[in-house]
């Protein structure tokens, strides 16, 4: 299944690959938990490019046997770098040249599955890749973006502000990033990169609407089933 995202103002598509995520990327969001401590590396996880919902969709909560399998569904605002072409072992100077744009997400999180796995040292996949775990917006082209390294994001939850994000208080900035990626995995054109949320998750709850907007060039609203 080909999974194709619109760029804004044209006609063209962007066919996404791989679904990459850096966990624990801002201070305040890590003093959200307890025993918070500033990651040395980058925390890196995967979605399947299947979990993506767009703009306008809705994120439910898994069912198995008629039961949900988590009462604590959270948000998570966060950049995303779309790539723009093939990439291995790139220096941090040369890291921007492989950017097509960006996108406005949310890495939408079963918090209370995420602390059991935690817990037994288990993998986040189940918390993290769910079926529509993964919201997407649209994306901008880079050229759009005047400031690369103080870009600004947000999440409005039923129209109260809830989260607010600025690009140069990331522990591992998008050059950083990128050098980091390309030189253990391979990132290829069509990859997306979550880079982290900043503070302000919570639980959300059927009914609940999202609005997250990267700087005043995209919104991304998403409903919870
Ligand atoms: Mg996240």
């Amino acid at each position: 299944m080909i999974i194709e995202l619109d760029i804004k103002s044209s006609s063209k598509k962007f066919s996404v690959n791989n679904v990459f995520c850096i966990g624990k990327n801002y201070v305040d969001h890590i003093h959200e938990f307890a025993n918070p401590e500033i990651p040395k590396e980058p925390v890196v996880f995967l979605k399947p490019n299947t979990s993506i919902i767009k703009n306008n969709g809705s994120v439910s909560v898994p069912e198995l046997e008629g039961k949900k399998i988590s009462n604590d569904l959270q948000n998570e605002v966060e950049l995303i770098i779309a790539i723009g072409k093939d990439t291995y072992k790139v220096s941090e100077e040369k890291a921007i040249d492989h950017i097509f744009g960006y996108a406005i997400g949310l890495d939408l999180t079963l918090r209370d599955i995420q602390a059991y796995e935690k817990s037994k040292g288990l993998p986040w996949t189940t918390a993290k890749g769910f079926y529509s775990s993964c919201a997407v917006s649209e994306i901008v082209e880079k050229r759009e973006i005047s400031n690369h390294s103080s870009i600004k994001f947000s999440l409005d939850k039923n129209n109260d502000r809830i989260q607010f994000g600025d690009t140069s208080l990331m522990i591992f900035n998008i050059s950083k990033i990128i050098h980091y990626l390309s030189h253990i995995f391979k990132l290829v054109e069509g990859d997306l990169i979550f880079t982290g949320t900043p503070k302000g998750i919570s639980t959300l709850y059927s009914g609940d609407k999202l609005c997250a907007k990267l700087e005043d060039l995209i919104e991304l609203n998403i409903t919870v089933e």
